[in-house]
């Protein structure tokens, strides 16, 4: 199995790893910084120094049932199980989706209603919410989702239980994604004290005021009480 580096260190750009198994599609290795996909968010591209100097393509990274896969679009016929690399994120995509993907969770903080579903992209990203009455009215959510992000909450890891999580199914907004059971202990994410408090597995960034203005873009009528809002990084 993999050592999932980019838990705790989601700000890592570069990293030293050894291969662990190779496969028709790509490399698994022992640990690794490149995030895979899952939870709405995309899995990291980038490269892989080899210690020839040669620099091998990443363009996608998955979960197997063996580790965390890097799919390589070029030949693997120089790399061996053992071989040390050193790893490199396409850093500028990824920071746009942890960037993104914790305005996803401030945006979760604001609207009522369950989440049935959503995704994370460079450029724009989404949430569906089941909201019974009135839609949100996208100035007044823009203006109160760049007063949080300037107010520079801190996000902070913390730890519980499955049984913990089952005993506050409350603490699950998003019906589309489970949250990750079954290793006896889930990742909780909060925001600043009491801003937002959810299981999530995926990378964010270290406080709200990083992930810079952002705009509300369409917010889009998908059933009855469904309503998809659509967000834009102003950058
Ligand atoms: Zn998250």
């Amino acid at each position: 199995m993999t050592e999932e580096l980019f838990k705790e260190a989601a700000y890592s750009k570069t990293a030293d790893a050894k291969v662990y198994r190779v496969m028709d599609e790509g490399v698994i290795l022992d640990r690794t910084i490149f995030y895979p996909e899952g939870g709405g968010q995309p899995g990291d591209m980038g490269s892989f120094r080899l210690q020839d100097g040669q620099d091998l393509a990443v363009t996608n990274t998955v979960k197997t049932s063996n580790g965390i896969l890097h799919i390589l679009n070029a030949n693997k016929g120089e790399v061996i199980v053992g071989q040390d690399v050193t790893m490199n994120i396409d850093w500028e995509r990824r920071f746009r989706h942890m960037r993104m993907h914790t305005a996803l969770h401030l945006l979760c903080s604001q609207v009522e209603g369950a989440v049935t579903g959503g995704a994370i992209g460079a450029q724009k990203s989404r949430l569906d919410f089941n909201i019974p009455g009135e839609r949100p009215e996208k100035e007044e959510l823009e203006e109160k989702m760049n007063t949080l992000i300037a107010d520079d909450h801190e996000l902070s890891i913390s730890w519980i239980t499955d049984e913990e999580l089952e005993a506050n199914p409350d603490l699950v907004r998003t019906m589309s994604v489970k949250p990750p059971m079954g290793t006896g202990r889930i990742r909780m994410v909060r925001i600043g004290e009491n801003i937002d408090f959810q299981p999530c597995g995926g990378t964010h960034v270290k406080s709200t005021v990083e992930i810079g203005a952002i705009k509300i873009g369409k917010i889009e009528n998908k059933g009855r009480q469904n309503r998809r809002i659509n967000i834009l990084l102003s950058d």
